[in-house]
């Protein structure tokens, strides 16, 4: 069987403190698996520059104007972490059999590609990478991360434990991907609906060698309840849980109110009129927030917006 080719894809934001290290951790390894014949000798290494500010993508354009096994792609501004990805793969979906994504940061030890492409030669499709150990990372991001895992497979999304975005992709899969038109494109929840044969890596996670994390606490709590929101009908069914309750609550409060008029207490008064009204109004307005997240979220897809844009590349006449 002949070695597949295989496409490196790695997003990068503001990366320019590590994107060196990261190339030359890379190339070595890329030139190992190379001579071991692992994968073919026209693989390739594809940066994806996502809008960065600092000298991130000059420092891409002199990586591939001396390593010619190396292709830059930047689009035209910070379109997200998940869109960088995208871009990077589907723009050379043609040219390679399997593709695998892996962050700049290097936090998602290289080694494990060697068992992602075995994996695949044995025929999966996509070969999760999980970290099986997180003990690099603070007390806080791993609680938090490995609570959100949790919270999305309760909420029926298919996410896998500790899965983040290092996984391997057969071509077939995603030429199936791109049939997923929605822009809020949430990758770990996609890839396994789509289906076929997969499989796990496991490797353990390092610490982030340079620069700091692109996805501080605000952006973290965006992307879960993304995720969640692109997902799962759980808020919604939770307001009709909620809707019920105060129905309930409701019902006993109008006993009070006949039982009070009918033995003739007192005149329906002030609290009896003022408690309902704001309990009431308060909590509709809570049920129409959540609907109207929904109904964002049809807007944004309806309006079929380009998920990237790129604005050049480099090194691509080679292929
Ligand atoms: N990233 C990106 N666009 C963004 C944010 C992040 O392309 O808007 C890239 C970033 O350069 C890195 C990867 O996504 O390669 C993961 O980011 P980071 O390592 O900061 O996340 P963490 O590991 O802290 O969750
Ligand atoms: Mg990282």
């Amino acid at each position: 069987m002949n070695p597949a080719r295989l496409l490196l894809v790695i997003p990068c934001y503001n990366e320019e403190a590590i994107l060196y290290t990261t190339y030359a951790k890379l190339n070595t390894y890329y030139n190992a698996i190379k001579q071991q014949g692992l994968i073919a000798g026209d693989s390739r290494i594809c940066f994806v520059n996502d809008g960065s500010r600092d000298k991130t993508w000059n420092i891409i354009e002199e990586l591939c104007s001396r390593d010619p096994d190396v292709i830059g792609v930047a689009l035209s501004r910070n379109f997200g972490h998940q869109s960088a990805i995208m871009a990077g793969l589907e723009q050379h979906m043609d040219h390679f059999d399997c593709f695998i994504t892996i962050d700049a940061d290097l936090q998602d030890d290289l080694n494990a590609i060697t068992g992602m492409i075995e994996k695949h030669r044995e025929g999966a499709m996509v070969v999760y990478g999980v970290r099986s150990d997180r003990s690099s990372d603070t007390w806080f991001k791993r609680s938090t991360a490995e609570g959100f895992y949790v919270l999305m497979q309760k909420m029926g999304v298919p996410v896998i434990f500790n899965h983040a975005d290092f996984r391997l992709m057969d071509r077939r899969v995603l030429q199936e991907l791109g049939n997923f038109k929605e822009i809020n494109l949430f990758l770990r929840g996609v890839v396994p609906l789509i289906g076929f044969r997969n499989e796990k890596v496991f490797y353990n996670r390092l610490e982030r060698q340079a620069g700091e994390t692109k996805y501080p606490i605000s952006k973290m709590l965006l992307f879960a309840w993304n995720g969640i929101t692109s997902f799962s009908t759980f808020p919604m069914r939770l307001v009709l849980y909620f809707g019920f309750f105060n129905f309930l609550i409701a019902m006993g409060i109008v006993a009070y109110i006949l039982f009070s008029f009918l033995f003739g207490y007192t005149v329906p008064g002030w609290t009896s009129t003022m408690l309902p009204l704001t309990f009431f109004s308060g909590s509709n307005m809570m049920a129409l927030g959540l609907i109207g997240e929904y109904i964002g979220k049809i807007y944004e897809e309806v309006k079929g917006r380009p998920r990237y844009i790129i604005e050049k590349t480099v090194n691509e006449q080679i292929l």
